[in-house]
């Protein structure tokens, strides 16, 4: 897929501005704070209506101005679609596509997908597993819809079944429901490890090779899925890991009504990465951390085209002024075949490219 043009009206620093992109590599160049992130910013949010690094939509809105506009024209599956995202402070966001109102953020990513490597991306290897874990979901979200319904409805469950540890001594009532909990939580978590097990698998034939080249042959990465200890094989069909799950909450049962806190189920899962048999997140070097989060990246994005026969647009926000010669060469050469829109600063703006080069000016293009 291919994001040709892309439309800005009071998005972050930008008060307005349109650019159009070339199939193969943009450079986007410039001096620090002058728009370079914002501009990848917003061609992610049109693939999945998020940021990265704002919490909320209003962060997105140019400071005084009441709303943002993004478009984007979009060559996916030899098809033409314009997206639009309409933030206004105070009022719902609204998402369409060839100017139908999208009902779910998760219908652009059916049209549209990016893979987004950034600085903040370290945390993906030194942070806790919910950074992590953030990473599957985000990824599978986006591949499988029924992922994404079945997370949607574990992290409503959980919501509840918190409220209810937290407050049953007080209203004692609010037990006779948690078995009923108890079980779909089961189900729908069942579902979960289920997905992610198959897509950890996949990602463990395509990460540790790009890691190896990155390296020049030196490391070897391995990736292992961790969730609830009673289920012994994940990748199993949900009824059986279903069978283990229960098991799991009953034998935590008393556990989790004295500690009021929910404590069996996939919630906890973590995505083990590591380098030469050492966990990355307590040995990698500064070098290497950057490297395995870079690998899962691009894996991720490796695994997005086996799948839907269209890679998609790869954003790399930063990552060539951390990296020596080779492994600069080695990024250019690995992410040929699909669009990328990478940043650099002004030393790196002369990378090598069949595409455009942009230059960002205090929230223009030059
Ligand atoms: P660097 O090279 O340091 O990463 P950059 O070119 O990527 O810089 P951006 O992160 O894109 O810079 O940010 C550019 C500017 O956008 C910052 O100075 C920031 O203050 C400004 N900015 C961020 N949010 C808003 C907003 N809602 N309204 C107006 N300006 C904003
Ligand atoms: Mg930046």
């Amino acid at each position: 897929m291919i994001l040709q043009r892309l439309e800005l009206d009071f998005f972050r620093n930008y008060v307005h501005v349109e650019a159009d992109f070339a199939p193969g590599v943009n450079v986007i160049w410039g001096d620090n704070a002058q728009g370079k992130t914002n501009l990848l910013e917003a061609a992610a949010y049109l693939s999945s209506a998020k940021s990265h690094r704002a919490r909320y939509d209003r962060e997105l809105i140019q400071f005084g101005v009441d709303h943002a506009f993004l478009k984007g024209e979009v060559l996916s599956r030899q098809r033409q679609f314009t997206l639009e995202a309409r933030l206004h402070r105070g009022e719902r966001r609204q998402l369409l596509s060839n100017g139908v109102k999208l009902k779910t953020a998760g219908e652009l990513g059916e049209v549209f997908n990016t893979i987004l490597f950034c600085p903040e991306d370290l945390s993906l290897i030194r942070a806790g597993a919910a950074e992590r874990r953030r990473f599957l979901d985000d990824a599978i979200c986006q591949l499988r819809p029924k992922y994404a319904a079945a997370l949607g409805e574990y992290r409503r469950l959980y919501d509840q079944k918190t409220r209810i540890l937290r407050d049953w001594e007080e209203k004692p009532s609010l037990l006779d429901t948690l078995d009923d909990f108890n079980l779909r939580m089961a189900q729908v978590g069942a579902v979960l490890i289920h997905y992610r097990a198959h897509f950890v698998k996949r990602l463990s034939a395509l990460a540790p090779p790009i890691q190896g080249d990155f390296s020049g042959g030196r490391e070897k990465l391995t990736l292992g899925y961790e969730t609830v200890s009673t289920v012994t094989d994940p990748e199993a069909p949900p009824k059986t890991i279903l069978e283990q799950l229960l098991e799991h909450q009953q034998s935590h049962r008393r556990a989790e009504l004295e500690s009021r806190q929910c404590l069996s189920g996939p919630h906890k899962d973590d995505l083990a990465v590591n380098i030469d048999g050492q966990s990355a997140r307590q040995f990698a070097s500064q070098g290497q951390t950057r490297t395995a989060a870079l690998s899962l990246k691009l894996a991720c994005r490796e695994l997005f085209q086996e799948d839907t026969g269209e890679w998609p647009v790869l954003l790399l926000d930063d990552v060539l002024s951390e990296l020596d010669a080779r492994r600069q060469a080695f990024v250019l050469e690995r992410i040929d075949g699909g669009q990328v829109l990478i940043t650099c600063c002004e030393e790196d703006k002369t990378v090598p490219t069949d595409g455009k080069r942009f230059q960002v000016k205090g929230g223009t293009l030059v």
